[in-house]
């Protein structure tokens, strides 16, 4: 019986989807060993620092990837950093393969003036600020003023402007970091204007997203009803099924009655964000109204910019256009790459499971024999790795300390609380 040792980089869904995909390619003749590295102490990738937390559902996905780490031959090495602690020659030396899956995260810029402007930031500040994540736990956002915009029209988009607009009390059961439910709650902001530059038949919203809006209990949702019949007509007869589930469900929203909550979440479509004004912080946006000259300004002290995400380099890795370059998944010898660090991103949690299979199909179609050269823990020089034991320490002081507060869990938000929970 042949054994290969595949290291794997993220403890994100496609991390895991590949280990899965390991697993099952194995067999009577040949086995797979896995090492998975994450630079936090925790894993689960945006599952856990993505994931909108008054969406729980999403993150019971979390299962799926603890029954993979239950298995004797997948080892956790959580709270390790590729390109610090260790470098992508010393794994490719060591593993048969090497599999990259370090996500996109890094928020992509509209690069027009003014945005540099404090009240101006991305959605990849702003959304791992409200989860927890530990390096973005200081960050602190002016949330005085009545409005606040959010450019982009997919999910991200929406996860952020909800979170904005929200009665933030509907967080408290949720898993939403402490620091950001406290500055929600002293928030001023009640209007939150969600713009798109082109029409919403474009709009790479998902319909079930658009669906649970009208459920907000506290939170008016405002969609001009000529913004979609608009759509409708440019959209045509042969319009595709999706794009058509989410002007109906659009539809919907618009002919609602409006309703006399202090909130309002405002859809903007057509609209093209030319400059972000201010006197040392952001005072107004100024938009151009897309395909015309007509220009219109709205009055706000925040701007969230969530207009897509790219991949940072990572030395001794090929990258292009905020991507690993590959080819079908394989980069160079034994170095591959899947999720969003292979197709930017884009996709729902589950596009990242059939991706991650057909690249893993390739990486075993391409082994020869099993190396024999070390691994992972001869080349990390400290002693705070977290192990799947460690992390399972973690989860599980987490969940107990959110039970007697009924939230699903109590996030440890910096570094040292993790680790201490893990008794490292
Ligand atoms: C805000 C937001 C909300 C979303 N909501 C949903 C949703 O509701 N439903 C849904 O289906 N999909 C959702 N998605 C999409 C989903 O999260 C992605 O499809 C998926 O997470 C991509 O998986 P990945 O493993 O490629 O990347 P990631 O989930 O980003 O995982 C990458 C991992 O690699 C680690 N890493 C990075 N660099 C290094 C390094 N140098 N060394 C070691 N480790 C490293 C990171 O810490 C991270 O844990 C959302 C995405 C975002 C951004």
């Amino acid at each position: 019986m042949k054994s290969y040792k595949v290291a794997i980089v993220g403890a994100g869904p496609a991390g895991y989807f590949a280990a899965q995909a390991l697993q099952n390619l194995a067999t009577n003749e040949f086995a797979f060993s896995i090492d998975m590295i994450e630079r936090l102490p925790t894993p689960w990738g945006l599952v856990r620092s993505g994931v909108a937390p008054d969406h729980p559902k999403i993150k019971s996905v979390s299962k799926v990837f603890e029954k993979i780490a239950n298995t004797p031959e997948f080892r956790l090495f959580a709270n390790v950093e590729l390109g610090s602690d260790i470098t992508i020659d010393q794994l490719r030396e060591r593993y048969d393969a090497v599999v990259i899956a370090t996500g996109s995260p890094k928020g992509k810029n509209l690069g027009i003036p003014g945005e540099e402007l404090p009240g101006s930031l991305s959605a990849a500040t702003f959304v791992p600020w409200y989860n927890a994540h530990p390096d973005f736990k200081d960050e602190k956002f002016d949330l005085s003023s009545q409005t606040a915009v959010v450019i982009g029209a997919g999910n991200v988009a929406m996860d952020v402007a909800r979170m904005l607009a929200l009665e933030p009390s509907e967080l408290d059961p949720t898993d939403t970091a402490d620091h950001a439910i406290d500055a929600l709650k002293e928030s001023a902001i009640r209007e939150v204007v969600i713009s798109a530059r082109r029409g919403a038949e474009h709009a790479a919203f998902t319909s079930p997203e658009l669906r649970e809006l009208p459920k907000l209990e506290h939170t008016n949702v405002v969609i001009e009803p000529e913004d979609i019949s608009a759509a409708i007509v440019r959209a045509g007869d042969e319009i595709e099924k999706d794009t058509k589930s989410n002007l109906d469900a659009m539809t919907v929203i618009a002919e609602r009655e409006p309703t006399s909550h202090e909130r309002t979440m405002r859809f903007q479509f057509m609209a093209t964000p030319i400059e972000i004004k201010g006197d040392g912080k952001v005072e107004e946006v100024l938009f151009r109204r897309t395909g015309g000259d007509e220009t219109f300004s709205i009055k706000c002290g925040l701007v969230i910019t969530a207009i897509g995400y790219e991949s940072p380099s990572l030395e001794g890795i090929p990258f292009a256009h905020g991507k690993v370059v590959n080819d079908e998944g394989h980069v160079d010898g034994n170095l591959y790459v899947v999720g969003w660090a292979k197709r930017g991103p884009s996709g729902v949690i589950g596009t990242n499971k059939s991706d991650a299979a057909d690249v893993m199909k390739l990486l075993v179609s391409h082994l020869d024999s099993p190396k024999d050269s070390g691994d992972l823990t001869e080349i990390i020089t400290h002693e705070k790795v977290v192990t799947q034991l460690h992390w399972e320490q973690i989860n599980a002081a987490e969940i107990a300390a959110g039970e007697p507060l009924g939230k699903p869990r109590k996030k440890a938000v910096s570094r040292e609380e993790l680790l201490n929970l893990g008794a490292l």
